[in-house]
């Protein structure tokens, strides 16, 4: 199991990010963790080894970014899997056929696909509620209720949970509480200070940073449910190989600069989207027009590069998204790169016209991935673009 060590936690979160987790290597004195490419290890006599037996358990490279990120969410237990979904799921898989779940209706798709179409034909029961409404979520709670998982903001309308209420709601009634911290990252949002239990992430999106990997994470500060994860590390084998837990690790260092710049440029960029008379409606919480602004301004210290727009019709989203120069059309979010999609019929294809139209997710709704470029071409992208 990886705990972090306790002076891991010490320092401020950008210290944390560079260094966290991440002694000199002791044979060569290496400064940056090397690359563990084994999958075993040595034993001097039985039962003598140095930690190590065999790398689906335990690999010197993973356990640096287990340490690394659980610092920087403050958490104290790190586990690594190989994708975001992984993650998601070696969580599920913390609960029993017959345990009722109650989840943001806004999550990520795949989310909300594997809840359906896997894990509810092993037993799992699932409710799926606006979690933008506290109410709503304790009358989702029933008897047989084990958890709470929401996502804060959501993708891609941007809607808010109020983890202070929900934590405290999830603590009274003895439910796991699991935050999807994915788009807000640590720099901005920390969810165990408002009594989260697992924090999960794709590392894939900004802990990397580079759009050149698949994984995930699930963080926590509870010595039990550490076990937990680690066993299912071992018993399901889910796990990252070392160069791709190397690379976040790479991507980590810089996750403080990098989120500063995607703010920077995401506030700019809603900012002028939200003036211009093209286009109706901008969907950031950053914006005070938004209208949960004073929530993200309580529980966020940044806003971040996620934002999306509504472009009045399928054709103007389409001719918007096909004439960007700088952002690029595709899914997935937090590389260094723009990034610009159609939710409806890209990341969120998958769900019924009529729940997405309720949701606010109309043909019209172009995302942004706003990434550390200049924000002055970025701007001159989208205006080029959205010229008549
Ligand atoms: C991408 C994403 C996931 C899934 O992660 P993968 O690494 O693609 O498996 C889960 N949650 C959120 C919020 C995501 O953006």
């Amino acid at each position: 199991m990886t705990r972090i060590r306790d002076h891991d936690l010490e320092n401020g979160l950008a210290t944390r990010a560079v260094h966290a987790g991440q002694e000199p290597e002791p044979l060569a004195g290496a400064v940056t963790m090397p690359i563990f490419q084994t999958s075993t290890y040595v034993q001097a006599g039985l039962g003598r080894h140095k930690g190590h037996e065999y790398a689906r358990v335990s690999n010197p490279t993973r356990e640096a970014l287990e340490r690394n990120v659980a610092a920087l969410e403050g958490g104290t237990h790190g586990h690594a899997f190989a994708s975001g979904m992984a993650a998601i799921d070696s969580v599920l898989t913390l609960l029993s056929a017959g345990d009722h779940v109650v989840c943001g209706e806004n999550v990520y798709g795949g989310t909300h696909r594997l809840m359906e179409q896997v894990r509810s034909r092993l037993g799992l029961v699932f409710s799926y509620v606006d979690t933008r409404e506290v109410a709503a979520v304790e009358r989702a709670i029933r008897p047989a209720t084990r958890m709470l998982f929401v996502e804060t903001p959501t993708n891609p309308m941007m809607r808010l949970a109020d983890l202070a209420a929900l934590g405290a709601l999830a603590g009274s009634r003895r439910l796991l509480f699991v935050v999807d911290n994915t788009f807000a990252t640590p720099i901005f949002q920390r969810p165990f200070e408002y009594g989260a239990d697992l924090v999960v992430h794709s590392t894939t999106k900004y802990l990397n940073g580079h759009s050149d990997m698949i994984g995930g994470m699930v963080v926590t500060r509870r010595d039990d449910l550490g076990e937990q994860l680690a066993f299912l590390q071992k018993a399901v084998g889910a796990v990252p190989g070392p160069f791709d837990c190397w690379l976040v690790l790479r991507g980590t260092k810089t996750l403080a600069l990098r989120m500063h710049q995607h703010d920077a440029n995401g506030r700019r960029i809603a900012q002028w989207l939200a003036a211009d008379t093209r286009v109706p409606a901008v969907f950031y919480p950053g914006l005070p027009a938004h209208p949960q602004h004073e929530l993200a301004c309580r529980q966020m210290s940044g806003f971040g590069g996620m934002l999306s727009f509504e472009a009045g019709s399928f054709e103007r989203a389409r001719r918007i998204v096909e004439r960007t120069r700088i952002f690029a059309l595709a899914e997935s979010l937090g590389g260094v790169e723009s990034l610009i999609g159609h939710p409806a019929t890209m990341t969120h294809a998958a769900v019924p016209k009529a729940m997405r139209e309720a949701m606010g997710l109309t043909d019209g709704l172009v995302r942004l991935a706003v990434g550390i470029e200049d924000a002055d071409d970025l701007i001159a992208d989208l205006d080029q673009a959205l010229a008549p």
